[in-house]
């Protein structure tokens, strides 16, 4: 199947192989697309620029999203290499590591509030507002990935839950607002996996258990999973989906409890 034929989509998040981003961009490359990466620094680019050669992609560019020249200079060389972008796959989010250990009350600091709201959620729209231009009249598609913190509590997530919700409230603005340009705009809240970036969040293991236990499925989700719910999104198939933050999770978020047969 070549869902996505000839479109050309831009993903931002890669930082190895195990990134939610590498699994989006594998599913999304076997359905067709032309891809173009961003890496965050120096320290990824080696690595990043490898796996967008496996994924059929010479186009690797360095992008701080927490530096508007840098967002442009990628939409910039874009339009040198492209005649027109179809999709943006946002899949970066940060708080410092203290942040994320801890009680909120006691750990929530108004830098790491600053910084936690800049690069996971401001980021979007920053790529939304210098990408919107290239995606003209080619009814465009911005995916981004969000967490269940962002609805409930949980332990030790903390100030990314806030920057969550700030992100999925930013999915459905931007949804009204680049929708009479035909452009959708969506996020996946995606369950835990096994990343750099979550391997930030103290006790990340444990969540990773205790949600496969409780999960209707029975287990956790994998990043091709994921990939394969941006493919869609990105799809002509998704045609009439915009404003909306789609579950991969396995279920959890449908369930108030676990199984009770270990409980007496
Ligand atoms: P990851 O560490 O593989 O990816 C995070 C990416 O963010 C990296 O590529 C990193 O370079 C990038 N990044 C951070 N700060 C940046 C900056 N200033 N400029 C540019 N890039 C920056 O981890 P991941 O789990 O694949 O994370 C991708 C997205 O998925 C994040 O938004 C994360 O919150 C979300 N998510 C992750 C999980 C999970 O359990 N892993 C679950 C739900 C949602």
């Amino acid at each position: 199947m070549s869902l996505l034929k000839g479109k050309n989509i831009l993903i931002v998040g890669v930082a190895n192989k195990h990134s939610i981003a590498s699994g989006i961009a594998a599913s999304m490359a076997k359905h067709g697309a032309n891809l173009a990466f961003t890496y965050q620094n120096e320290r990824l680019r080696k690595k990043v620029e490898q796996l967008a050669e496996d994924w059929g992609s010479k186009i690797c560019i360095p992008c701080d999203v927490g530096v508007d020249k840098e967002i442009d200079n990628v939409f910039s060389l874009l339009s040198k290499r492209w005649d027109g972008l179809d999709c943006i796959v946002h899949a970066v989010g940060f708080a410092p590591s203290n942040e994320l250990d801890g009680n909120f009350v006691d750990v929530t600091t108004r830098e790491g509030f600053k910084i936690a709201h800049d690069i996971s959620a401001y980021s979007f729209i920053a790529l939304a507002k210098a990408g919107k231009d290239s995606m003209k009249g080619r009814r465009g598609s911005l995916i981004t990935l969000s967490y269940l913190g962002s609805q409930k509590t949980l332990p030790n997530y903390n100030v990314m839950g806030l920057a969550k919700a700030s992100l999925e409230a930013s999915v459905r603005f931007l949804a009204t607002s680049l929708g009479q340009e035909g452009h959708r705009v969506n996020a996946i809240s995606a369950g835990p996996i096994k990343t750099l970036a979550a391997s930030g969040v103290k006790n990340f293991r444990k969540m990773l258990t205790y949600n496969a236990n409780r999960a209707p499925l029975g287990r956790n989700v994998s990043t091709k999973e994921v990939g394969d719910a941006a493919t869609f999104l990105a799809s002509d198939l998704a045609s009439g989906i915009t404003g909306e933050t789609l579950y991969v999770d396995a279920g959890f978020n449908i369930t108030a409890m676990g199984s009770l047969e270990d409980s007496s």
